[in-house]
């Protein structure tokens, strides 16, 4: 009896241990193979911030509600003319570029030496390939060229004059530098230098650091309130891209690089899980890894699509302090929306086929 109990408490303690590890229980992982359910998704977002209810006035609600719904359908028709998805992204983000009303090509916030310096990245879940830009000056439609970095180059990423040499090599639209001027970000720019510097010249910030307004108090100010512009597809293949552009944030030191061309940070896609697009304080989703976080969680925890968004965006990003938002699909259609900002400028189809126009929060 005695050998028995001794073999019984051998086997229950010490084999578990040299036991090979055991596969993680099923309902723990997601299905990575399979059949993916065929319905077309889309969606995409034009930045968040301050944007409280009744801070537009109709027109200019107008303004960015049609500006929305433009780059959506555009987006949602390519995909269902059988287009890939990284067309889809790649057009509504063009559309986005070309406005004014975005912080992406055209309406691109000024650094804080008066120039404007766009950053740019685009991802196919299905190869996990992925092209980035960031700091150019001259090229009129970021992503474009970050599709061209994912597609004609061997790398991922580029950046300043060897992007735009790129660019010029593959014929990709150059324009001049004075083109992404509009008054609007100027005159942000010169209200944020101005906040600057009466708070480094009162007494008691004398022989301070200066210091530089932070992107919430810049938030406020009026005309900075809109932001960069992303895109998430799924397409009839069952093929997940994602893409976002973005001209920084207004007042950036020279040469700052935010989250939008950062793989993993502003930008992810992956059939296996979902695409991401987000926007915010670029430094914060750096740090956290914002888009392959959501990613990670839907493949390491089963987390379902919205559920993986809010633990990232409302209890990680929040928790330290930055602030922002994301637009997330998976691999079925199924979208995820979280910010913690006021508002985030969106728009999506929904199941009925229908574009749905947001910019406030519930
Ligand atoms: N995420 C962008 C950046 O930090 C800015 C924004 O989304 O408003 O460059």
């Amino acid at each position: 009896m005695k050998n028995y109990l001794a073999i019984l408490l051998l086997v229950i303690t010490v084999l578990p241990s040299i036991a090979p590890a055991q596969k993680p229980a099923p309902a723990e992982i997601i299905q990575l193979q399979g059949p993916q359910n065929p319905r077309l998704g889309f969606i995409i977002h034009g930045g968040a911030g301050v944007i409280a209810k009744g801070s537009l006035t109709p027109q200019q609600e107008k303004a960015y509600r049609d500006k929305l719904e433009e780059a959506v359908l555009a987006g949602y028709k390519a995909l269902q003319a059988g287009k890939p998805a990284l067309d889809a992204v790649e057009i509504a983000i063009r559309i986005l570029e070309d406005s004014p009303l975005f912080n992406a090509g055209k309406g691109a916030v000024f650094t804080h030496d008066g120039k404007n310096e766009l950053d740019a990245s685009i991802m196919d879940g299905k190869t996990l390939a992925a092209g980035a830009v960031a700091g150019v000056h001259r090229v009129k439609n970021p992503i474009t060229l970050a599709r061209a970095v994912m597609e004609k180059s061997p790398h991922v990423m580029m950046i300043g004059d060897g992007a735009e040499q790129f660019a010029a090599e593959q014929k990709i639209e150059l324009v001049d530098p004075k083109y992404f001027w509009t008054q609007p970000r100027w005159d942000a720019l010169q209200l944020i230098l101005k906040e600057e510097k009466d708070k480094s010249s009162k007494p008691e910030a004398q022989g301070q650091k200066p210091k530089s307004v932070s992107r919430r108090e810049a938030a406020e100010l009026p005309y900075n309130k809109f932001g960069t512009v992303g895109a998430v597809a799924l397409d009839k293949d069952g093929n997940i891209a994602a893409g976002t552009s973005t001209g920084g944030m207004t007042n950036k030191k020279y040469g700052r690089v935010g989250d939008a061309p950062i793989i993993g940070a502003g930008t992810y896609a992956n059939n296996q899980t979902c695409g991401v697009s987000g926007t915010g304080w670029g430094e914060y989703f750096i740090r956290l890894g914002v888009a392959r976080d959501i990613s990670s969680l839907m493949e390491y925890r089963a987390l379902p699509i919205q559920a993986a968004a809010d633990l990232v965006v409302k209890r990680k990003l929040q928790g330290l302090g930055g602030d922002g938002g994301v637009i997330a699909m998976d691999k079925f259609g199924n979208i995820g929306i979280s910010f913690n900002s006021e508002g985030m400028y969106r728009a999506y189809i929904n199941k009925e086929g229908k574009p749905v126009v947001e910019i406030y929060g519930k």
